[in-house]
């Protein structure tokens, strides 16, 4: 089984809609979100989702993408699949319009999309905007660790014959 698959339409709606909602300078951008069906982690947090730059190869990997592109891909937008099957409308809004705050736009350059870190865990324009469910990370966090954990219980009772 490979790690990464393609996500269903919906996941181009939601994207589309916080691009459209917050995100107008992206316009222009083509972002390939893709499903990683493996928990990632970075300096031992749980990753969500992440947002990179597609380089040259990328790009040329993914010109007969889904949307038929003929340049390829500006960004890939990486989620995790327990996450986002098991967050709801309102959340799954929150992780797209996170990662799309990693992108930084220079119009005047040739090559315009670029990228930005942040040193808190969520933007301060996201503080404001999550303000009702300020910790919807870290519960999405939680259950992504125990789906994941429940899976991993699963595989290795399998492995020994406990269930079919
Ligand atoms: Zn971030």
């Amino acid at each position: 089984m490979l790690r990464y698959e393609d996500v269903p339409g919906r996941v181009y709606d939601v994207l589309e809609f916080v691009k459209k909602g917050w995100f107008p300078e992206l316009k222009g951008a083509k972002i390939l979100p893709v499903f990683n069906t493996q928990m990632a982690r970075n300096k031992g947090k749980v990753v969500l989702a992440s947002i990179r730059k597609a380089n040259d190869l990328q790009k040329y990997l993914t010109v007969e993408g889904q949307s038929k592109s003929t340049t390829g891909y500006d960004y890939i937008l990486t989620l995790d699949k327990v996450t986002w099957r098991r967050a709801g409308k309102e959340n799954r809004i929150r992780i797209i319009r996170h990662e799309l705050r990693h992108t930084q736009v220079h119009m005047s350059s040739t090559d315009p999309w670029g990228l930005r870190g942040h040193s808190i865990e969520d933007f301060y324009s996201e503080i404001k905007l999550n303000k009702r469910d300020p910790r919807w990370a870290q519960k999405l966090v939680g259950i992504t660790e125990a789906v994941y954990s429940a899976k991993r219980k699963e595989a290795n009772l399998r492995k020994k014959g406990g269930i079919e």
